[in-house]
């Protein structure tokens, strides 16, 4: 895939993705609503 994609949402899912696709060579953004890190733990 060489179009780049826009990931919404920087949780452990939207980030796997991103990174993912990145490995494959593809350019990626994540966008996310919250302005930084969360405090919680996540899966
Ligand atoms: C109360 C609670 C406690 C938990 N405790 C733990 C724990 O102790 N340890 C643990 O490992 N897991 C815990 N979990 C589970 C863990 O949080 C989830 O399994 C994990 O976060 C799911 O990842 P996700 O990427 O699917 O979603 P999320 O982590 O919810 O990520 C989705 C992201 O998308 C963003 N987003 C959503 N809609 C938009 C939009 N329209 N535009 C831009 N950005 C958007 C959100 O801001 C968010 O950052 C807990 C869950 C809950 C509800």
């Amino acid at each position: 895939m060489k179009d780049p994609v826009l990931v919404v949402g920087a949780g452990p899912v939207g980030l796997t993705a991103a990174l993912m696709l990145a490995r494959h060579g593809t350019a990626v953004r994540i966008i996310d609503q919250n302005d930084g890190q969360t405090t919680l733990s996540k899966a």
